[in-house]
C-alpha cells in the first residue's frame, strides 16, 4: 500500500511517497532555512508563505520521483500537529485537496510519531520498545507497548535539548540552526571546562536544560566582559559532553525500569555525531538500537508516511473537517 506523505509543521515543506510504512519511493524536502537564518530562527508568517509557494510543486515532485499518478495511491497523510498553526493549515490544505479529488482516505499524523516511525524505515520496530525523542521541540522518552501506543514516562520540564543548541550556537555567534554547528565544532575541542550535569530528583526520567543553557551563556557573556577570549572549540565540546552524560545516563535508566529489548532514537537531534556514538558505546551491545541515517533525523515527509502506515492498517482516518493543531498531544 502507498501513501502520498505531507509535512509543513516547520520550515520544511516535504512530500514523499512511502510504501507499506518501510519503503520510501520518494522523499522530496525544501528547507527554508536560507529564508530564516537573517531572523536567527523561524519567522512564523515567512514559513507559511514559503509552503504555500511550494506545496503544490513539491507534491508534484513526490509523484514524479516515485513514477507514480494519484491513482496508484492508497491513501494521503499529512502531519496535524504540532507545529506552527499557520504552516500546518497549508500541509493540511493541501492534503485534503489531493485526498478528495483522488477519493482516497485522508489520515492525520501526529509529529512526533512520525520522528519516531522514522526508525521503521530503516529496521522493523519491535514491541515493547523505548523512543528517545530529541528535537527542536522536544525532549522526551517515550515507552511503546504496541503501534500507536505512547507512554511518556519522562519529559523536559523547560528548554527542548535542540533548543539549548541553537541558543548556545547563538551566543557563540553561529548561524541557525545551530545544532550542526556545535556538533561539528564539538569534534574539534575538548571538554576542558565543567558544566552542571542536571539529574534533577533521584531515578527522575524527567530532563532540564535551561540551567545548562544559562550556565553557557553566562560562561560566554562573563569571558566577554573580562576581555578574554572563548575557545568555541572546547566550549562546544564541554557543553555537549554534559547533554550526552544525562541523555544517556537517563536512557539508561529508563531501559533497565522497562526492560525493554529495543530503544529507538528520533528528532533532529538524533543527527548528532556525539549523541550517536556515545549511544551506541552504551546499548548497541545490549540491545537493538536503531538510529534513522542523517536526512530522516530532521523534519521530513517520509516519516509521517511510515507513521501513517499502522494508521491506514486500522482504518484511522480523518474527517474533511482536520484541523491543523498546533499544540497536539501524542
Ligand atoms: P519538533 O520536532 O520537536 O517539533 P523541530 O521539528 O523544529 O521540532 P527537528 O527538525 O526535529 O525539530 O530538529 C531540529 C533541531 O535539531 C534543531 O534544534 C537543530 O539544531 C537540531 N540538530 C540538527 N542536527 C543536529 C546535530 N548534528 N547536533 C545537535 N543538534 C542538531
Ligand atoms: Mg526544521
Ligand atoms: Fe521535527
Amino acid at each position: 500500500k502507498r501513501i502520498l506523505a505531507i509535512e509543513t509543521s516547520c520550515d520544511e515543506t516535504a512530500a514523499a511517497i512511502i510504501e507499506n510504512g518501510t519503503t520510501i519511493l520518494s522523499n522530496v524536502v525544501a528547507s527554508q532555512i536560507e529564508s530564516h537564518k537573517r531572523f536567527g530562527g523561524v519567522v512564523p508568517e515567512v514559513a507559511s508563505r514559503h509552503h504555500v509557494e511550494q506545496v503544490t510543486r513539491i507534491i508534484e515532485q513526490a509523484l514524479e520521483e516515485a513514477n507514480l499518478k494519484p491513482s496508484d495511491l492508497d491513501a494521503v497523510a499529512v502531519t496535524e500537529g504540532p507545529g506552527l498553526v499557520g504552516a500546518l493549515l497549508i500541509g493540511v490544505h493541501a492534503a485534503k485537496a489531493m485526498a478528495f479529488a483522488h477519493g482516497l482516505p485522508l489520515i492525520g499524523v501526529h509529529h512526533i510519531a512520525g520522528h519516531i516511525y522514522a526508525n521503521q524505515l530503516e529496521q522493523p520496530m519491535h514491541f515493547p520498545l523505548l523512543a528517545l525523542v530529541v528535537s527542536g521541540g522536544h525532549t522526551e522518552l517515550i515507552y511503546m507497548e504496541k503501534d500507536g501506543h505512547y507512554e511518556t514516562i519522562g519529559m523536559t520540564r523547560d528548554d527542548a535539548v535542540g533548543e539549548a543548541y541553537d541558543k548556545v550556537a547563538r551566543t557563540l555567534g553561529l548561524p541557525y540552526p545551530g545544532g550542526p554547528h556545535i556538533d561539528r565544532l564539538a569534534h574539534e575541542g575538548e571538554a576542558v571546562l565543567t558544566f552542571p550535569r542536571s539529574w534533577l530528583e533521584p531515578n527522575s526520567l524527567d530532563f532540564s536544560f535551561s540551567g545548562l543553557k544559562s550556565h553557557v551563556l553566562n560562561v560566554v557573556h562573563n569571558q566577554k566582559q573580562r576581555g578574554e577570549e572563548t575557545n568555541p572549540a572546547n566550549l562546544a565540546a564541554s557543553f555537549q559532553e554534559s547533554v550526552i552524560e544525562v541523555l544517556v545516563t537517563k536512557t539508561r535508566t529508563a531501559v533497565n525500569k522497562y526492560g525493554v529489548n529495543q530503544l529507538v532514537v528520533a528528532g533532529g537531534v538524533a543527527a548528532n555525531k556525539g549523541l550517536r556514538a556515545a549511544l551506541e558505546k552504551e546499548f548497541a551491545e545490549s540491545l537493538t538500537l536503531s538510529i534513522p541515517p542523517l536526512p530522516l533525523c530532521t523534519d521530513n515527509a517520509a516519516m509521517i508516511g511510515a507513521a501513517a502506515f499502522y494508521q491506514l492498517e486500522q482504518a484511522s482516518f480523518a474527517g474533511w473537517d482536520l484541523n491543523g493543531r498546533p499544540g497536539m498531544e501524542l
